[in-house]
């Protein structure tokens, strides 16, 4: 994980001299440590501005118990104002900001948009804030899938987020979409916060759509939110999924780590570090579905979360490709997560409220040269995750799939020097990603507050250009 001008950024005479040779340097981002606190936008001053006349009084309660320095431009209750004393905060008026005042998000409610006229305070607001807004700051969008059948305001934000984290990801800062089909706040509380925290600093430019006919959770816990759930994580002895892994058990989850038992050493490692049970398993054998199903149903009474992390690359162009290195991407890294998912489903070896998170990937968005087999694997989970949230929504969970782009681990590590620097500066935070980033999306979307998003997925690419 050598990023040179990473690391030349953090040496103010280094960060000079190539500023005045007009080479830009990557903010370094400020990543999540470990778990999410029940208090993770601790001393966020946040702007927020709807296009509705009254405040979204219980989003607003929500951000402020999470820690947010809430200030806004709506009248609040005074019945909330109290409330938020408990918490040692108070909604402050977003007029009264003074010229040097500085801001760590903005959050906007377009969810009333209904006119091009409409869209001109999203111009007007983004104009008179954007400039405050700190270093490593947040930007959300929020609106409505469609009003009345219509998508084209929907589209107008997505257009408007995807470029203002264009405009702003040098600073490493991040802007994103939250898209509903009906303004019930309590869906929106989990990803609202989720963007806001530093859990999705790797994540910009991005559209996340929420489902209207989401079932609530019994309970969303504000700290350890994955205490008392049992997970699997496939491909755990190390990279992303010893990783995932560890955000997983990191919230208290208790984890079983999965790989082959040639990797017998490496995943030792990983499970003695996370106190975390060890499953040898081949997944290109024939009965791995079977079997994982049998043994979290009668060692565990069923599974709250899967996490289908095992992958591998063959590379060859298509020409060039025997038809074994075909067979056995497919085989492991999209046969075998469809057939668990299937399994675990048919033999009742998931949990009421259980989620599944697939490892796509960019190449699965954008195709690669020499990676015909891998992206149509990784693009095939895309769909798979799309077709299987009906079938998750029946036992009231998730299914959902992440597409990390260029993240520095030891496979981007072998890349050669040029095309590795042309990799890692080709998205709106000039930089790679580090596996924990990836970490904390599948563990976000192994949560409780993501019961909303489903048959999704999530880039986690720093908005890459690729397959933009
Ligand atoms: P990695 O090669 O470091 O780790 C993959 C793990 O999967 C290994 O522990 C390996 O032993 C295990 N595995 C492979 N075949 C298996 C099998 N037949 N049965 C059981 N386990 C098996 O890979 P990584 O870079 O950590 O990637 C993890 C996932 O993320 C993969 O699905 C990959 O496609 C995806 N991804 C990675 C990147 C990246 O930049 N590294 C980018 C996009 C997507």
């Amino acid at each position: 994980m050598n990023d040179l001008l990473l690391s030349a950024a953090k040496n103010p005479l280094l960060k000079n001299i190539l500023s005045s040779a007009g080479v830009p340097t990557p903010v370094s981002l400020k990543r999540q440590e470990g778990a999410l606190s029940a208090t993770p936008l601790k001393d966020q001053r946040l702007a927020f501005f709807s296009l509705d006349q009254k405040a979204p009084e219980a989003l607003l309660a929500a951000l402020s118990e999470k820690g947010a320095n809430v200030l806004s431009y709506l009248p609040v209750s005074k019945e909330l104002q109290s409330k938020l004393v408990a918490f040692g905060r108070h909604i402050a008026r977003l007029d009264n900001l003074g010229e040097a005042d500085k801001l760590d998000a903005l959050v906007f409610d377009g969810s009333k948009i209904q006119s091009v006229s409409d869209l001109e305070p999203l111009y007007r607001f983004f104009h008179a804030h954007l400039a405050r807004v700190v270093a490593n700051g947040r930007i959300v969008v929020i609106g409505a899938e469609s009003v009345a059948g219509d998508s084209t305001f929907a589209r107008a934000l997505e257009g408007f987020t995807r470029s203002i984290a264009k405009e702003t990801g040098a600073r490493g800062i991040t802007a994103n979409l939250i898209l509903h089909s009906g303004h019930a706040e309590d869906i929106l509380v989990g990803p609202l916060t989720f963007f806001l925290s530093k859990a999705s600093c790797y994540v910009t430019g991005q559209i996340l759509a929420l489902s209207k006919d989401a079932v609530k959770p019994k309970s969303i816990p504000q700290a350890q939110s994955l205490a008392g759930k049992v997970a699997l994580v496939t491909g755990a002895a190390r990279g992303i999924g010893a990783k995932i892994a560890a955000a997983l058990a990191a919230e208290g989850a208790h984890v079983v780590c999965l790989d082959r038992a040639q990797e017998a050493e490496a995943l030792a490692e990983t499970a003695r570090r996370l106190d975390a049970h060890i499953f040898h398993q081949d997944l290109s054998e024939k009965n791995a579905a079977e079997k994982i199903a049998a043994y979290f149903k009668t060692k565990f009474q069923g599974c709250d979360i899967v996490v289908h992390n095992a992958g591998i690359t063959l590379d060859k162009t298509l020409k060039k490709m025997p038809v074994e290195s075909w067979q056995r991407v497919m085989d492991i890294n999209l046969r075998a997560p469809m057939e668990i998912t299937h399994r675990m489903l048919q033999d009742n070896a998931l949990k009421n409220e259980a989620h599944i998170v697939c490892l796509s990937s960019i190449a699965g968005i954008a195709g690669n040269f020499g990676q015909t087999n891998y992206s149509a694997s990784k693009a095939a989970l895309r769909g798979f995750v799309a077709a299987m949230a009906n079938e998750m929504a029946k036992i009231n969970g998730t299914i959902n799939a992440v597409a990390p782009g260029f993240i520095e681990t030891r496979m981007t590590e072998s890349i050669p020097f040029v095309t590795r620097e042309v990799g890692r500066r080709l998205n709106n935070l000039g930089q790679g990603g580090r596996p924990e980033d990836v970490a904390q999306v599948v563990s976000f979307l192994a949560q409780p507050a993501s019961f909303a998003v489903s048959g999704q997925t999530l880039r986690i690419c720093g908005g890459s250009l690729l397959g933009a």
